[in-house]
This record gives structure tokens, sequence and C-alpha cells, in this order.
């Protein structure tokens, strides 16, 4: 794209003004054309993350409209017919799911189901001919996400992650930041997040739907920040799981977990996750400085300061940032970007369950 328009587009999407990182994921970009047909979008599971983040994002879309919805809530469908025009035809339940690939309308589904209906629902959608864009984590074991992958590519349909911070200009300046050296080499990095769970009987803290705990949950935004601002895949990991300090809300999964990733240059990351604690942050040391993000990963405002004063950059609502810019790389021929492909999201499966695997061990050393 010529540099003007990248900037338009940028312009149009609320992202203007930040500086682009050094893996761009902005390169295949080609600017909507008014006239141009959007793709049609399918959500499925219609719970807090699809109603009130991505259904919203969605809203004045230049590449994207809801043109189906999968439930296995009757109660919910009328009001998003109504906000959508969605036709009976594109309503589907978890059970009559497999005829979307009637449907011309939809093009691409998107997976807010709990955790580990990740995995049937890909590979359901990537039979059916249909695109995915599943949420975070991709599955709860790394088996789950490497077959996901698989049908993926046996199906030929393409398959990203909902990682919305890797479309949004906070933490896209703290990438550019390490991967440029901007405060020299990275040293350490401490990163915790956490919050307090409410509902007991919620699929969070079910192990089978779940597959863990606030590691799985939330953890895995500073490991995915760690890998991003470092460049940097971890060699090994150490990690002791905290205090049960209410052992009927955590019988299934971690309350909370402390964790140790190291880097081959010799960066080390220091990390904590719970579900009794409020706490988001991300602090990197440097040899020539520092830089921070607090709150670092929630759905904002973010806010973020480095030894050369604060940041200032637009603040985005995350998931219209994320699908402005994932619409261009559905449209695209090619292939989705490393950055918010499967492949990534497989890259944290393997770290987060080496982390259960060395906590479940006493803290021994897992070598990656
Ligand atoms: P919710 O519990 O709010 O919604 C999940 C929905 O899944 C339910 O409303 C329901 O929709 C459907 N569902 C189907 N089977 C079950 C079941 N057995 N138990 C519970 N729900 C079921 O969860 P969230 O929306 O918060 O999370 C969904 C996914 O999105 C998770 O993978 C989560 O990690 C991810 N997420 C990502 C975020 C991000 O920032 N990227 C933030 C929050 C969540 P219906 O009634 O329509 O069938």
């Amino acid at each position: 794209m010529e540099k003007d328009s990248r900037r338009d587009f940028l312009k149009k999407m609320g992202l203007a003004g930040f500086a682009m990182p050094m893996v761009s994921q902005f390169q295949n970009i080609k600017p909507s054309n008014k006239n141009a047909k959007k793709l049609g979008i399918a959500l499925v599971g219609l719970g807090n993350y699809a109603t009130n983040r991505v259904g919203v994002g969605l809203e004045q879309s230049n590449f994207w409209e809801v043109k189906g919805i999968v439930t296995g809530t009757p109660s919910k469908i009328p009001d998003w017919k109504k906000k959508w025009g969605i036709e009976d035809k594109n309503v589907f339940n978890y059970e009559n799911f497999d005829k979307i690939s009637k449907s011309k309308d939809i093009d691409v589904v998107y997976i807010c189901l709990p955790n580990s209906m990740h995995r049937e629902f890909t590979e359901r959608a990537a039979k059916a001919g249909k695109h995915v864009i599943c949420e975070k984590p991709m599955a709860t074991s790394v088996e789950d996400a490497r077959a996901m992958i698989k049908a993926c590519e046996e199906n030929n349909v393409k398959l990203a992650i909902g990682y919305r911070l890797h479309f949004e200009p906070f933490n896209l300046e703290i990438m550019k930041f390490g991967r440029e050296k901007t405060f020299g080499d990275i040293t350490f990095i401490n990163s915790d997040f956490g919050f307090k769970i409410g509902d007991p009987t919620q699929w969070r803290l079910n192990k089978k739907l779940a597959g863990g705990g606030p590691l799985m949950d939330v953890g895995i935004y500073s490991i995915q920040a760690t890998r991003y601002t470092t460049g940097e895949e971890p060699v090994s990991v150490s990690a002791q799981f905290g205090p049960v300090t209410d052992p009927s809300r955590f019988s299934e999964v971690e309350e909370s977990v402390h964790y140790q990733l190291d880097f081959p240059s010799g960066v080390t990351m220091s990390g904590f996750t719970s579900y009794k604690t409020n706490v988001q942050r991300f602090n990197v040391a440097c040899n020539d400085g520092w830089f921070e993000l607090s709150p670092a990963f929630g759905y904002g405002p973010l806010k973020g300061k480095t030894s050369k004063g604060e940041m200032d950059l637009p603040i985005v609502q995350h998931q219209h940032a994320q699908m402005e810019g994932m619409g261009p790389l559905f449209m695209s021929d090619k292939p989705i970007p490393s950055h918010c492909s499967g492949e990534e999201g497989l890259k944290d499966m393997k770290i987060l369950m080496a982390i259960l695997e060395s906590a479940e061990n006493g803290g021994k050393k897992v070598m990656l």
C-alpha cells in the first residue's frame, strides 16, 4: 500500500498518529472501497464477549457485517436479529451448526465459546468451508490447537486468533520499543494480570470447560506481551501455584500462579496471574531506560510511561481496531500473518501447558 493510503486507512481506523511496528500487520491491507462487498460474519456463542465487545466493535465496520448467529439460548435471538437484520436461515444452534455450510451470506465465523469448545467448533466450521476467528486461549491443550490448525489447512480456510492487542496503539508501541531497542537491550520483564472472579458457578472455574484458571484466561496476555516485545520465544519455564484461599471456588482450577520464563538472549520474565487480585501491568527494564503499561491489557483506556515520559497515543475500542485490522486479512488471498495466526495461538498453548506442568511438579524447570 502507498504511504498516504495507509495513513488514510489508519486514520479511518482511529489508529493514526502512532508509529508502525516493525512486524507490520497492515502490510497487505487494501483500503476499503465503499461499494465493495463486506465480509459476512457469524458469531458463535452470544455471551459477554461476543455481545458487549465484538458485537459493538463490528458496528460501523468498513469490512464486516453480522449475517449470522450461533447460540444455544433462543431468547437471545430476537435482539440480534433486530440489531443486524439477520435472516432466519442464518440463525443456528450448536446441533445444526454444520448447516452453515449452505449459507452463502457467511464467510467467517467468530468463535466466542468457552475454551474447551474452540476445537470442536473450529473443526466443524472448517469442514463447512468457513474461515475462522477463534478467541484466546486458542484451545485447552497443545493437541487440540494442532488439530484446529490442521482442520483449517485441510479445508483451505483461514484461521486467526482474536489477539486484539496486536491492533491496539499502546501495545503496538511497546512492540516497537522492544524490537527497535528504543531503550537499549531488554534485561528483565515483570507482568501481572489478575482480577477478582465473580459468579462461583461460571465456566471459567470449571476445568473441563476452561482448561485451567487465570493463567489460561488472562496470564496469556502477559506471555503474549513478553513474546511480542522481546521478539523471542522462551527456552524454559518454571512456575508455582499460589495458596488456595477459597477452596470451594478453586476446587478445579488454580487460584493463582507465579511463573518465570527464560529467553535465549538472557532476558528473564517474572509473571503472576490470579482470580483473587485486581492487577494489570507490564514493566520492561532495559539497559538505557524502561517502559511500562498499566493498565496494560484490559479494554482500556490503557496508559503507558517510559523513562522519557508519558506515552501519548490514541484510545481505541479494541475490538473495532482488531476487526478493522483483520477485515483486509480475510479479504486478501494471502495467508493470515503470523502474529495473529493459529500458529501463534499454538506457541502460547505450549508455554501455558509448560507453566502448568512445572507448577504441578513443584516448580521443576520445563524446557521448551
Ligand atoms: P461468557 O460466559 O460470557 O459467554 C460464553 C457463551 O458461550 C455463553 O453465553 C453461551 O452462549 C455459550 N456457551 C455454549 N456452551 C456453554 C457452556 N457449556 N457454558 C457456558 N457458556 C456456553 O464467556 P465470554 O464471552 O467471557 O468468553 C468466551 C470466550 O471469549 C472465551 O474463550 C474467553 O477466553 C474469550 N474472551 C476473550 C476476551 C478478549 O479480550 N479477547 C475477553 C473475554 C473473553 P449462548 O447462550 O449464545 O449459547
